[in-house]
């Protein structure tokens, strides 16, 4: 295609609020057959929020529990940092959380660090971490409701479990459908547990589902497709997507995502808005091969 074609192009993706960077990016999304979608933040909303608190021991009440995991949380970009941060405001009345020393992020997994002389973690049920039956149950009834559930350990003791949710957005379900109809195979790779994979995926028509995917496993089933001969798309918006991103053909960041994930793609939805991408790929088919 000539020049004059990609400027019109990239000139009508800016319209519809799809930031391409540079002539190959459109050439590429042209090509796509094949489109992983990550799950929170892409297909939802990324507005979570604290839908039950869960604790264990007698000594420990939920607000002192949401107290030290808002702490600890209060440095994660991600939207289950960012749902419970809120939720600690609450139940401290907004008293200033306390400080925490040592912080750690680990994408795809959670967060820890020191509060109040206590090493305290929030992130990810592990497959060998023992729970109390209460906590057990509390984690089996969130999954059940397709939330997400997370597990808060303080010295390595987990005291408490903490749902959060959010929503669809609703342009995910049409989106999906229209990327079929125009021959692209939708994929749902999550780091989030299978129940909450399964009903999202269901709700937007995906049928292929990974859930439980580190952030390198999302990069590694890209490798894989790739080398089945498809031309993989990912759009993501976490930092646990930026190595998915990287290693797709195209890399499509939501705009509302974090620095690592638009750093690490080739375009970028402005609007909060799955349709753009139909849309986009829509016009490179027709303005590129009409010129070509
Ligand atoms: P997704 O692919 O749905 O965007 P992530 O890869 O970001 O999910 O996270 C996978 C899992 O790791 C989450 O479902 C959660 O259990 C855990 N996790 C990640 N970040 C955090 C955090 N800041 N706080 C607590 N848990 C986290
Ligand atoms: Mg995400």
């Amino acid at each position: 295609a000539t020049p004059t074609a990609f400027l019109a192009a990239t000139g009508r993706g800016a319209q519809l609020g799809v930031l391409i960077r540079g002539p190959e990016a459109l050439e590429r999304l042209q090509r796509v057959d094949t489109v992983v979608f990550d799950k929170t933040g892409t297909l939802t909303t990324g507005h979570m929020t604290l839908l039950e608190t869960t604790v264990s021991a007698a000594d420990e009440d939920a607000a002192q529990v949401l107290r030290l995991a808002g702490a600890v949380e209060y440095g994660s970009e991600h939207p289950i940092g960012r749902a419970v941060v809120a939720a600690a405001r609450r139940a401290t009345d907004g008293a200033p959380l306390p400080p925490v020393t040592g912080f750690r992020a680990v994408a795809g997994s959670g967060v820890c660090g020191r509060v109040d002389g206590r090493e305290v973690s929030v992130g990810r049920p592990r497959p060998d971490t023992v729970l109390p039956d209460k906590l057990r149950q509390a984690l089996d009834r969130a999954e059940a409701a397709a939330h997400t559930a997370v597990v808060v350990e303080v010295d390595g003791r987990p005291i408490a479990v903490l749902a959060v949710g959010d929503s669809l957005r609703p342009s995910s379900e049409h989106a999906v459908f229209q990327l079929q109809v125009l021959g692209i195979e939708p994929i749902l790779v999550t780091g989030d547990g299978p129940a909450a994979a399964h009903a999202v995926a269901e709700q937007v028509g995906i049928d292929e589902v990974h859930a439980g995917i580190t952030p390198e496993g999302k990069a590694d089933i890209v490798a894989m497709l790739r080398a089945d001969g498809r031309r993989v798309a990912v759009i993501g918006d976490g930092v646990n997507d930026a190595a998915a991103l990287a290693s797709a053909d195209l890399g499509i960041a939501m705009g509302s995502g974090t620095d690592a994930a638009i750093g690490a793609a080739d375009i970028t939805l402005v609007r909060e808005d799955m349709q753009a991408v139909v849309e986009a790929v829509r016009l490179t088919r027709r303005t590129l091969t009409t010129i070509r």
